[in-house]
């Protein structure tokens, strides 16, 4: 019996843990840092299957990927979750690849994006917050928002 764990993961749920750990702020337009009230809905993009908003305010696009380790990736929402369940529980990346139907070098790449960030942000001091921690894993090196 094969269990295809991707496609039996709640889309709405995944976005909504996607939103709270990427942008513990809620998501907000990463070009000009206004509200996602002050955007509308502008398209879904295809292979991710995200929808994608453009800021009135700036008219720039964004997505829950904007300025985070899986912008420019393929991942739908669930492949997301299920890679960063599958890194934290130290996974084979060769497996995780497989498991969630990911090329082994976007995998690869994505994996060692995340450990860098991971590192970087080690804090020499014990945080109060995890939280900011955890969040900062995700966006990409340099960015801030
Ligand atoms: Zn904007």
């Amino acid at each position: 019996m094969d269990f295809p764990i991707v496609d039996l993961m709640d889309r709405a749920s995944c976005e909504a843990w996607i939103e709270t750990y990427f942008h513990p702020d809620g998501l907000k337009c990463p070009h000009c840092g206004a509200s996602l009230e002050q955007g509308r809905w502008f398209r879904r993009t295809q292979k991710s299957d995200l929808d994608v908003y453009r800021c009135q305010e700036c008219k720039g696009i964004y997505n829950l990927y904007s300025n985070t380790v899986f912008e420019g990736r393929y991942f739908r929402p669930e492949q997301t979750v299920l890679f960063i369940r599958g890194v934290c529980q130290g996974k084979p990346t060769a497996q995780l690849a497989r498991e969630l139907r990911i090329s082994r070098t976007t995998a690869t790449e994505v994996r060692h994006q995340l450990q860098a960030n991971a590192e970087i942000e080690q804090p020499e001091t014990p945080l109060e917050d995890e939280e900011v921690e955890t969040d900062e894993m995700f966006q990409n090196a340099g960015e801030k928002r």
